[in-house]
């Protein structure tokens, strides 16, 4: 008998690694173990390929050398660019603006400084699709506003923020610094980083090793370290870094933007079959909006709760999430609640996210599947 094959729709919790980086890490694994900062010839080897993945990812992205900062995750960057610009400007002021759909490490970074360090912050309302009122924003700005952090495109919803007016409200009303984080738009969407002072990224959601993340830094902006230690990254994060993780991340982003266009059309085609399948489904609801990111699609489906659903499918080799991986354990998604989605039909979300190994035929399978199950149950 034949067997099924795996069908994985979860890549915006994390994508398969890309077989160029897992030949690059057999290869390098045995010989370049030397810590990069030990001043011999093994040591000068890691060094220097830390220091070309640094000058490719720059140049991949536009930036400075100087500009990259890796770090251990996206979420250690958001943190490392949430705390590390509130708590060095605070002289300046203790207020800060983010949205009520970020990520959990950009939110709970947030109420940390609340908290526990007198920050006051505002956290933007979004309407039914997951987008903000550029008003709101433009309103809520004010003298004392250090920092602003907003994502670029949603994890849970796709939601794609207009970063250029974001940009110019920030810039054009306020010192505040702007923070975004690109994790979800990284290698799917062209990125333009002027005139964004801290920027947030992640290998593991790009077909790169986990333990990976970087912060893009405007040098012109000052962060207090909160790993204090060594010299390493600029004296901005102590410990000796998870070198080939960092290495690999710049073949990672280099294969992803080589492929961004083309892929973009080849998900897009699939994404649009998948989205006119499943509203022709009684009681289903599409989460995502027309305008948001063709690599995610989330939608309610009441009837039944996502848990059940979630175990229905991967019984059947399909793999999917509900909402974030990083708060797949609470009841219900902030995100889901700051859409208006009222509890049943947040219980029901799922979140598909595509990448470069999802194909059509895997989205056909798939309707068949889901309608299989909503018709004869689970
Ligand atoms: N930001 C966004 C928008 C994400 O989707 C994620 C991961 O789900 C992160 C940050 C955290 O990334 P990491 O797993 O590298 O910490």
């Amino acid at each position: 008998m034949q067997s099924i094959p795996d069908i994985y729709f979860d890549y915006a919790s994390t994508a398969p690694i890309h077989h160029e980086v897992i030949e690059a890490t057999h290869t390098l694994l045995p010989q370049f173990y030397a810590n990069p900062d030990s001043l011999h010839t093994l040591g000068y080897q890691v060094g220097d390929l830390m220091r070309i993945s640094r000058e490719k990812i720059a140049s991949l992205l536009h930036v400075m050398p100087q500009m990259v900062i890796f770090t251990g995750s996206a979420t250690e960057a958001n943190n490392m660019a949430i705390k590390g610009a509130a708590f060095k400007n605070q002289h300046k002021g203790k207020h800060c603006i983010t949205t009520k759909i970020e990520h959990s490490s950009v939110l709970n970074t947030f109420k940390q400084l609340q908290e526990y360090f007198g920050f006051e912050v505002d956290y933007l309302d979004v309407d039914a699709f997951g987008v903000l009122s550029y008003d709101q924003l433009k309103q809520s700005l004010r003298k004392d506003t250090i920092l602003v952090s907003i994502m670029a495109i949603n994890n849970e919803i796709g939601t794609i923020a207009d970063i250029e007016q974001i940009k110019k409200i920030v810039k054009s009303s306020s010192s505040a610094i702007l923070h975004v984080d690109f994790v979800q738009m990284l290698g799917k969407y062209p990125i333009d980083l002027n005139r964004i002072d801290l920027a947030t990224f992640s290998a593991h959601k790009i077909g790169g090793l986990k333990g990976s993340g970087l912060l893009i830094r405007n040098t012109q902006v000052e962060l207090m370290p909160l790993i204090s230690g060594g010299q390493q990254e600029y004296s901005l994060r102590g410990g000796t870094s998870n070198t080939l993780a960092n290495i690999t991340f710049a073949k990672a982003l280099r294969i992803a933007l080589e492929k961004m266009v083309s892929e973009f059309s080849r998900i897009k085609e699939i994404n649009d079959y998948l989205r006119s399948e499943l509203t022709l489904i009684p009681q289903l609801d599409i989460l995502t909006p027309q305008s948001g990111s063709a690599y995610i699609l989330a939608f309610s489906y009441p009837s039944i709760p996502s848990e059940i659903m979630m175990n229905a499918l991967s019984q059947r080799k399909i793999y999917v999430s509900a909402h974030s991986t990083c708060t797949s354990q609470s009841a219900y998604s902030h995100v889901h609640l700051a859409i208006g989605l009222k509890e049943h039909a947040a219980n029901g979300v799922i979140r598909l996210s595509f990448g470069d190994q999802t194909t059509m035929n895997q989205a056909h399978r798939f309707i068949e599947v889901f309608k299989e199950i909503v018709k004869n149950g689970y």
